[in-house]
């Protein structure tokens, strides 16, 4: 199946993407950043890319089911879908930049260390307090130790020389946030989320980033990240989350809040899109090109979307 596009992807013209965690099936909230991601990528001919972030929270079968229904709204995407955990040489690859500019230490705190640790004076709320930054060869060497009895690697955390960074996103406009010595990679040895999407936005020519605003508070960090590494920072677009009736998040509690949950009320494909179509101001949608015909960006409205659904 094709759909219309406003323009074709111009080569070298940049790419949007979407990049869900593969556990478990994607409720309304994410397919409509989903469509969204697609609509602004294309309306601005840039290319789509789908890239799984399975470094964990995997589901058996998750990822298939995703790309389905994304592809039943009429969401494509060129080139293959790339899996984060396919990416590990380009990861190492960047932490070793990173070291090779005496940017990364080993840190052998504990969660609980962390946050019994008094924070450091001008520390933004919540920062790593520094702990590991400093020591000394005998003091890292007892770490490596504990470590070694904890049967735990060393997190690697980056050493910043900045307390904040500024992006700026589509809609929120100039923002910034706090960089403090955030995790490369974890003590399991899995690269930490911020560093990886930096890596693999950049290596897919990713330069339109669209996503649920819970992360918007992570794209300063990130763009500082990709500063460092010499990469493009990215433009943001963060759309405002779903929620339920309550105002918590939507979650799969929530009851019949997929596309598959909704189809097996009885619903069909066009009538979800139509959801999504309204949630966005315009009625009667039955596909996500539909969106790309019909969406001011502009008119986003920037509270949570309320999902209030029969059934
Ligand atoms: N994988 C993340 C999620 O599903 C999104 C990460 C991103 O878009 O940068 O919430």
């Amino acid at each position: 199946m094709t759909h219309p596009r406003s323009a074709p992807p111009t080569p070298g013209g940049g790419a949007g993407r979407y990049a869900p965690s593969p556990s478990g099936d994607l409720h309304l909230g994410n397919l409509r950043t989903a469509v969204l991601a697609w609509v602004l990528a294309r309306r601005t001919g840039r290319a789509f890319h789908l890239r799984v972030e399975d470094l964990d929270r995997v589901r058996e079968g998750s990822e298939q089911r995703q790309l389905e229904d994304l592809a039943a709204l009429g969401i494509d995407w060129d080139g293959a879908v790339v899996r984060q955990s396919e990416r590990d040489a380009a990861h190492t690859a960047a932490l070793q930049e990173l070291g090779d500019q005496g940017r990364v230490y080993e840190c052998y705190c504990t969660r609980r260390e962390i946050l019994e640790a008094p924070s450091a004076p001008h520390a933004p709320p919540g920062a790593y307090p520094g702990t590991c930054r400093d020591l000394s060869p005998a003091e890292r060497e007892q770490g490596r130790q504990r470590m070694r009895e904890l049967r735990r690697e060393p997190a690697l955390r980056l050493r910043a020389e900045v307390t904040t960074w500024q992006v700026h996103d589509l809609w929120a406009g100039e923002v910034t946030g706090a960089v403090d010595d955030l995790v490369l990679r974890r003590g399991d040895g899995v690269v930490a989320y911020n560093l990886a999407v930096v890596v693999d936005d950049a290596a897919a020519g990713v330069d339109q980033v669209v996503r649920a605003d819970d992360l918007l508070s992570s794209a300063p960090r990130q763009a500082h990240l990709a500063r460092l590494l010499s990469l493009p920072e990215p433009h943001y677009a963060h759309v405002p989350l779903a929620v339920n009736r309550a105002g918590d998040r939507l979650a799969k509690r929530d009851g019949a809040v997929t596309l598959r949950d909704r189809l097996a009320r009885g619903e069909s494909i066009a009538e979800v899109m139509g959801r999504l179509g309204a949630s966005l101001g315009l009625a009667g949608c039955r596909t996500a090109a539909d969106v790309l015909e019909r969406w001011d960006p502009a008119s986003l409205v920037r509270e949570p979307w309320v999902v209030d659904l029969p059934g």
